[in-house]
């Protein structure tokens, strides 16, 4: 602000210039985009229907179709220029040589749940290439593998492997809207990580066009390149077109349960025993907990409760004997249990009914009754690895500050490890968060109430639980996972000024020792920093030119003179989309409140 206020003052004759040079580069930049894109697709037919200007009358709705943080739906969130949703892979090629071309920043997004929104907003002028048409999904029943296109959520995917098997799965996340694109770069993982590893652990191949326009796979772009994209974010490298998966083989026969407990039953005494059986039970047994604040049974008084939700790969007697044999004190019963095929167990973490039909697995913004807190509420999230068991003491710590919270609005998630996470090596892929690891525990604020007041109420409480957390979690580095963003943990600097040592501070967090192989990839791969965002992977020895001008150009577009010149040029403001948004849901954990319509979730 200060920069754009002492060079208003100092000369106004210079401020208008670049103000209007501003304005012309970055409404040429677009134009010259767009007109290197027609040159250079080969079938120019299509590209009325793949572009997407701020004048195009579909632009906001499909901006926020795939728009899975509400936190990112107010007016003053960045909107790219351009959206490109290519049809063809080859058409991406083009995309990306025409957008380095005319120095347009690329955000690629598959199914728009970065917790950040770094797939859809940026500060500099960029495209939005979405992903959203290349969703097709290939299932090889006998070789047990599949092709799905980046664009596909994982819903659809577990929905097309079931049309073709009652055995063959594959271990991804819990909320069906997620992209493939994101969820398997980042890691992704879900209720089936103790038995298998994370879906990155079980990608065999991969199709990705690099910074040259070049269409690569497996063997064209090298396995140091083909390591990076599955677990170090695909964003810093390029943008992936598909995935080859290696399918796994479930039982006919599985079984579900999910018990609430509240602070009157035990609560405290069952999740610090949990602690201690849960990351060391067979891998075919998950058993995770969501933590919240609900109603009390003394009418106006609140309590907290868990609830242990779980998936076994396995019959209900097999369970029971199990249970009883490991964590009797939880106290299971039969008809807790219910026995299910493996995509009713795919329903029942997604928060459908499991009589449902499957295809409501495919739907990318669902509505549905049991519609739970991260994509109804803006949400902050905060992400910690728990490698000694917490002391009773300090949950009760814990419980004060859930208690401060209107109940409902804040929930912990906490996930076991052991089993397959425990055998893969801490370097085999960059996710690191393997052996060392009993869980892993996400602590949420959620909130309703529009303007910053709420927000910053909500953010300021889930920084005071993450810092009562640090005695409990884990250190030197304070690990945490790049699907789960946190852009408090650091950030590259504005523009494409990306430093080495600014990115190690969040870099080493979520990827530890694999980090420096992850600048080597990118050094050798994208030299020039093309594939770059808040937290991208930096190239080493990146020499930044411009960033300071980028700088500039930033806080000319956030002046009030600038919006009134874009006004007098008759370029159409963008109006506001908070209401717009479709009330989709993506239950990946039950709503403590609503816990009763709420069939399940993870
Ligand atoms: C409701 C909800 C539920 C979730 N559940 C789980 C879960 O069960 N398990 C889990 O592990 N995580 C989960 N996550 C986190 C999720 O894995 C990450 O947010 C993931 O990055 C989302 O992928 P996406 O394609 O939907 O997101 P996007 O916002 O589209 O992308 C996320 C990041 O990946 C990049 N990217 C996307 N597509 C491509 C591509 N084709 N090529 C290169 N880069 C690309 C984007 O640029 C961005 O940096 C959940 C998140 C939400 C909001």
């Amino acid at each position: 602000m200060s920069t754009t206020t002492s060079l208003s003052k100092s000369s106004p004759f210079l401020f208008l210039i670049i103000l209007l040079c501003s304005w012309h580069a970055q409404s040429h930049g677009h134009n010259d985009f767009l007109q290197c894109l027609s040159l250079h697709l080969q079938n120019n037919i299509g590209i009325s229907n793949v572009v997407y200007t701020q004048n195009n009358s579909s632009y906001l709705s499909i901006l926020q179709s795939s728009i899975k943080s509400r936190r990112f739906t107010i007016a003053s969130t960045p909107r790219p220029q351009v959206i490109v949703t290519p049809a063809h892979e080859s058409q991406i090629s083009a995309i990306v040589l025409c957008a380095k071309e005319n120095g347009m920043h690329i955000r690629t997004r598959s199914g728009g749940h970065d917790y950040e929104g770094l797939s859809y907003t940026s500060e500099v002028p960029y495209i939005v290439l979405d992903m959203l048409n290349l969703s097709e999904i290939n299932i090889d029943v006998e070789q047990k593998e599949a092709w799905v296109q980046a664009g596909a959520t994982i819903g659809q995917l577990y929905y097309k492997i079931s049309e073709k098997s009652t055995t063959l799965a594959f271990p991804a996340g819990a909320c069906p809207t997620v992209g493939v694109g994101g969820l398997f770069s980042g890691g992704g993982y879900g209720p089936m990580l103790r038995k298998f590893g994370l879906a990155a652990d079980n990608i065999v191949d991969a199709r990705l066009v690099d910074v040259k326009g070049r269409i690569l796979d497996r063997k064209s772009m090298g396995e140091d390149l083909f390591w990076a994209i599955r677990g170090g974010g695909g964003a810093s490298f390029g943008v992936i077109t598909a995935w080859k998966l290696k399918l796994v083989s479930v039982p006919e026969t599985l079984t579900i349960f999910s018990v609430g407990r509240t602070l009157e039953q035990n609560a405290t005494k069952l999740i610090h025993r949990w602690q201690y059986v849960a990351p060391n039970l067979p891998e075919d047994l998950l058993i995770a907990i969501s933590i919240g604040p609900t109603n009390s049974s003394k009418i106006g008084e609140k309590t907290i409760q868990a609830i242990f939700i779980s998936l076994f790969l396995g019959r209900v007697d097999q369970l029971l004997h199990l249970l009883e044999e490991n964590f009797p004190e939880l106290s299971v019963r039969r008809e807790d249990c219910t026995e299910v095929s493996w995509i009713q167990s795919a329903l029942f973490f997604g928060g459908y009914s499991i009589g449902e039909s499957p295809q409501v697995l495919t739907s990318r913004n669902p509505k549905i009754s049991s519609a739970l807190p991260i994509t109804r509420f803006h949400f902050k999230a905060k992400l910690d690895y728990v490698q000694e068991p917490i002391p009773i003491s300090g949950f009760e710590g814990v419980w004060k500050l859930l208690h401060e919270r209107e109940a409902g609005m804040t929930e912990m998630l906490i996930v076991p490890y052991g089993g397959r996470m425990k055998e893969i090596s801490e370097d085999a892929l960059p996710f690191p968060h393997r052996a060392d690891n009993l869980y892993k525990i996400q602590q949420l604020a959620y909130w309703d109430e529009p303007g910053p007041g709420a927000s910053e109420r909500s953010i300021t409480w889930v920084r005071r639980l993450y810092n009562y957390m640090t005695p409990y979690v884990s250190k030197s580095p304070r690990a945490a996972y790049i699907n789960y963003r946190d852009l408090d943990l650091g950030v590259n600097n504005a523009a494409d000024d990306t430093s080495y040592a600014q990115a190690s501070s969040w870099g080493l967090k979520y990827f530890k020792n694999n980090f420096e192989k992850l600048v080597r990839v990118k050094t050798m791969v994208d030299p020039g920093n093309f594939f770059r965002n808040e937290q991208s992977i930096p190239p080493k020895n990146f020499q930044a030119t411009g960033s300071k001008l980028l700088v500039l150009n930033r806080f000319i577009r956030q002046s009030p003179f600038f919006k009134l010149l874009n006004l007098m040029m008759n370029i159409s403001p963008v109006s506001p989309v908070e209401s717009e948004l479709e009330d989709s849901v993506c239950p990946i954990q039950p709503f403590h409140e609503e816990q009763k319509n709420s069939q399940s979730s993870f």
